[in-house]
C-alpha cells in the first residue's frame, strides 16, 4: 500500500477517486468522533426529537444540531465535553442515546444519556460520487477509538479518555451509514498498522509501534493483523513498570514506562529539574523559559540543551536513558524486524534516536547476532490512526 498526501481541494477529490477506482485505499482526516458524558435536562425534548425522526427512543439517534446552541436546555455539557466542541464543533451531526429500559445504564456509564460527536464525512459522500460508488457498496468504514475496542463486536468496552463504558459505536454507526460493515480498533493499534501497511514498517511481515504522546501507546502487528489478546485489551506496552516503586502512573501502577517517557512525563522531569535549579540557585535557560513563560513543554529540554545548557542535557539524557531501557525490553519480548517510534517528540530526529540507538545496541538480547531489529522514526505522524482505520478492511 502506497501512501500520497494529497491537498485539499476539487483536483485531489478526482485524484483520490482514480485511486479508489483503482482498488487503492483511500484515507481522510474526518474530524474527531468523541463522546460526552450528558445528563439530559430535557428528557421529554430528546423524546420529541426521537418521535419526529420516527425512530423509536430505544435506539441510537442521530440529531442534527447546526449550532451549539441547540444543544442548550437539552443536554448538561461537561467541562471537557464543552472544551471538545469548543474545538470541534463546526459539524452537524450529533448523536444522543437515551438511558432506557431497553439501553442498559452500562452503555450509557450509568449516565441519563451519552452525546456523540460524529463527522458527517461530507469529502468521503464526494469522494463516492465521483467514483460511482453507492454507500451500501462500500466494503468497510474503519474507526480508531481510544480505549479497549473489541473488534468482534464493535463494542468499545472501556476509555478513560472518553466516557465510554461497553459503548457500540460499530452498531451506532451502521445505524446511519448503510455499509456492509463497520470495524473498530484502538487508535494505537491502528497507527501501528499503519506503519506496517505503508509507513516505517511497510513490508515487514512483524512490526511493533511505539507512540510517546499524552502517554505511551503500543501496537503489535503481526502479519498484516493488529494482535490484541484474547480480550483485545493486549499492547499496553506504556505500562510495563521499568522502575519498581516509581512514579504513580495514571493506570494506577506505579514506575509505568508511560510515565517516564510519554511527553508528559519529559514535562513532569523538566518541571522537577526546574524547581530544584530554583531551590538550589542553578542557573539554566529551562529556569529562564519557565520564568518567562510559567511553563515548560516538552521542547524545553531539548531546545536548552542544544544551546549548551547543562541542566536540559542532563534531562534529556535520563528521558533517552529511560526510552531506551522501555524500548530494549519491548526488542527483547517481539523481536519486531521494526519497532517505529512516532510522537511530536520524534521530531527531534536524530537528536533523540542517535543516542538512543547507541543505548540499545549495547543492551539488546541480539546484539551479537546479525539479525536486529531495526529502530525508527514512524512515518505518517498524525494521519497514521486515519489510515490505519480505513487499512482494518483488507
Ligand atoms: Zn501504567
Amino acid at each position: 500500500m502506497d501512501t500520497i498526501c494529497l491537498p485539499a481541494g476539487e483536483e485531489s477529490l478526482k485524484q483520490a477517486a482514480a485511486l479508489l477506482r483503482a482498488g487503492q485505499v483511500v484515507a481522510f482526516p474526518t474530524e474527531t468522533v468523541y463522546g460526552l458524558g450528558a445528563d439530559a435536562l430535557n428528557g421529554e425534548a430528546v423524546r420529541a426529537i426521537f418521535a419526529a425522526k420516527e425512530r423509536p427512543a430505544d435506539n441510537p439517534l442521530i440529531v442534527h444540531v447546526a449550532e451549539r446552541s441547540q444543544l442548550d436546555g437539552l443536554c448538561r455539557v461537561t467541562d471537557t465535553a464543552e472544551t471538545l466542541m469548543d474545538a470541534f464543533w463546526p459539524g452537524p451531526l450529533t448523536l444522543l442515546l437515551m438511558k432506557t429500559d431497553k439501553v442498559p445504564s452500562v452503555t450509557t456509564a450509568g449516565l441519563p444519556s451519552v452525546a456523540v460527536r460524529c463527522p458527517s464525512h461530507p469529502v468521503a459522500h464526494a469522494l463516492l460520487k465521483e467514483c460511482g460508488i453507492p454507500l451500501d457498496e462500500v466494503a468497510s468504514v474503519g474507526i480508531a477509538t481510544p480505549g479497549t475496542a473489541n473488534s468482534d463486536t464493535g463494542v468499545v468496552e472501556y476509555s478513560n479518555n472518553i466516557p465510554f463504558f461497553r459503548f457500540p459505536i460499530a452498531d451506532v454507526f451502521k445505524s446511519f451509514l448503510p455499509v456492509k460493515q463497520v470495524l473498530i480498533e484502538n487508535d494505537a493499534n491502528a497507527a501501528a498498522l499503519a506503519e506496517a501497511l505503508s509507513g516505517a514498517a511497510k513490508g515487514t511481515k512483524k512490526s511493533v509501534m511505539i507512540t510517546l504522546g499524552t502517554g505511551v501507546g503500543g501496537g503489535i502487528v503481526i502479519d498484516g493483523k493488529v494482535y490484541s489478546g484474547f480480550n483485545h485489551a493486549a499492547g499496553e506496552l506504556g505500562h510495563t513498570v521499568i522502575e519498581k516503586g516509581g512514579r504513580p502512573c495514571s493506570c494506577g501502577r506505579r514506575g509505568c514506562w508511560e510515565a517516564y517517557s510519554s511527553a508528559t512525563g519529559l514535562i513532569n522531569m523538566t518541571r522537577e529539574k526546574v524547581n530544584e535549579c530554583k531551590i538550589k540557585g542553578i542557573p539554566s535557560l529551562m529556569v529562564d523559559e519557565f520564568d518567562a513563560n510559567g511553563r515548560v513543554s516538552a521542547r524545553t529540554a531539548f531546545s536548552a540543551m542544544k544551546q549548551g545548557d547543562a541542566v536540559g542535557t542532563e534531562v534529556v539524557r535520563e528521558y533517552i536513558e529511560y526510552l531506551a531501557c522501555g524500548l530494549t525490553n519491548m526488542i527483547n519480548v517481539f523481536q519486531p524486524e521494526v519497532l517505529s517510534i512516532g510522537g511530536g517528540i520524534c521530531n527531534e530526529g536524530d537528536t533523540l534516536l542517535k543516542p538512543l540507538l547507541e543505548i540499545i545496541k549495547t543492551e539488546q538480547y541480539t546484539r551479537k547476532s546479525p539479525d536486529k531489529c531495526a529502530v525508527k522514526i514512524a512515518e505518517l505522524g498524525n494521519d497514521a490512526g486515519i489510515i490505519g482505520a480505513a487499512g482494518l478492511g483488507l
